[in-house]
């Protein structure tokens, strides 16, 4: 048996062997262009639209030399802390039992250390219990109770994270399962009804999110009897619509943001609630190294937002890092990663419209781009990133399909 005494020692005599040697030259395949590439004279900072200031006040710590996780985190935090924010922190859509479960993860090129937290309840800041895990352990990747503890132990509060309004939205996907399970106004209550006879509706199919006219009168149906749910379960007027939405195409979402400096640091953040009603335990790509979010000081940094589990199969992150290494644009790494998701479906569009995706990467001489599955959003609009380079802009996708997911 190897007790730590030993393993130790032994490792304590490697490293005194390789210290007899001057530092180990064992060169990375990168691209001689992607050696050459220079820092950026300007910041740029990469992410998705946040509606609020905190790209602005990133992009200003960027300039007065804040460190470039910090300025990501920064971002992420303000997310974390938007209660109408569904996709991320507090009033992030729960689990299928009612518990919020956040995913986290951050990469710091300057010393190239990684931090990762996964399916962690009652606190907050996921991203910053993921920079923890980088800075003040041995380990990369925490998950759920002992990454709660760890957090605690760092000083961050336990706070219950389901709000009323995402408790409620809960509530009316859990009841609209009801002729299927006992949750739900019984039949003999005074306003009680038999249950809906299952050819009518058909609880389990998924309504594609831009839905042709065939599926007119299913919505209709399903819409009719989500709106009597929802009012009877209090959902405010102006939350209805949007709870019936989250019931019929549960939200996907999340937040990365990759920041580069004009000297070159560049490092990546993203932080998710997750897949909505997901099952307790499930770990998207947001807390993966390598799918959620890889950088690498020698190339640049990307992430992303979208269906998690196909991320983790192409490994993303990792992917378009690797591709820039060898030369390809920003655009052409996201795009390669995208066409990967499409070959593992053999191409078969039935099921490739029930997926999205979009990477956000920025290379380390200060280029970029967002890369979307598909062209448009569920309205039809583009799908857009945001990017900071002295200045805020949204901008179109480069896209691999003309169209939008149906998911
Ligand atoms: N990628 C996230 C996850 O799978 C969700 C999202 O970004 O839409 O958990």
């Amino acid at each position: 048996m190897t007790t730590r005494r030993d393993f130790l020692s032994r490792s304590a005599m490697t490293v005194a062997g390789l210290g007899t040697m001057a530092s180990a030259q064992v060169p990375v395949q990168t691209a001689e262009s992607v050696k050459q590439l220079q820092p950026p004279k300007k910041p740029v900072i990469v992410t998705r639209h946040t509606g609020d200031n905190s790209i602005e006040e990133a992009y200003k710590m960027l300039l007065d030399g804040t460190d470039t996780l910090e300025a990501c985190h920064h971002i992420c935090v303000a997310r974390e802390n938007d209660a109408n924010d569904h996709s991320v922190g507090y009033g992030g859509l729960p689990n299928e039992d009612g518990v919020v479960e956040l995913d986290a993860c951050c990469m710091h090129g300057p010393t190239r250390a990684a931090g990762s937290v996964g399916a962690i309840q009652n606190i907050r800041h996921a991203c910053l219990v993921s920079r923890l895990v980088m800075e003040r352990t041995g380990h990369v990747m925490l998950v759920g109770e002992g990454a709660e503890h760890f957090a605690v132990a760092h000083g961050l509060k336990r706070e219950d994270m389901l709000t009323d309004e995402a408790r409620r939205m809960w509530l009316l996907w859990k009841e609209s399962r009801s002729s299927q399970n006992f949750w739900g106004p019984p039949m003999s209550s005074p306003d009680g009804k038999a249950p809906n006879p299952a050819p009518t509706l058909k609880p389990q199919s998924a309504i594609p999110r831009h839905p042709g006219p065939e599926w007119a009168d299913e919505i209709r149906t399903r819409s009719q009897q989500l709106m009597g749910m929802a009012i009877d379960l209090g959902i405010p007027e102006d939350k209805r619509s949007l709870a019936i939405e989250q019931v019929l195409w549960p939200t996907t979402g999340t937040i990365h943001v990759s920041a580069l400096n004009t000297k070159g640091e560049i490092s990546g953040a993203t932080t998710t609630s997750g897949q909505a009603w997901k099952i307790p335990g499930r770990l998207g790509d947001s807390p993966i190294i390598g799918a959620g979010c890889y950088t690498d000081q020698d190339v640049g940094s990307a992430g992303a937002t979208g269906s998690g589990e196909e991320n983790i199969k192409v490994a993303g992150g990792h992917t378009i890092i690797d591709c820039m290494r060898q030369g390809m644009s920003p655009r052409e790494a996201g795009l390669e990663a995208l066409r990967r998701i499409v070959r593992n479906y053999n191409g078969d569009m039935n099921k490739i419209r029930y997926l999205d995706m979009i990477y956000y990467i920025v290379r380390k001489d200060g280029a970029y781009a967002g890369c979307s599955l598909w062209s448009t959003t569920a309205g039809g609009t583009p799908k857009v990133f945001t990017v900071h380079d002295g200045e805020q802009h949204v901008e179109n996708c480069a896209f691999l399909l003309d169209g939008t997911t149906t998911n």
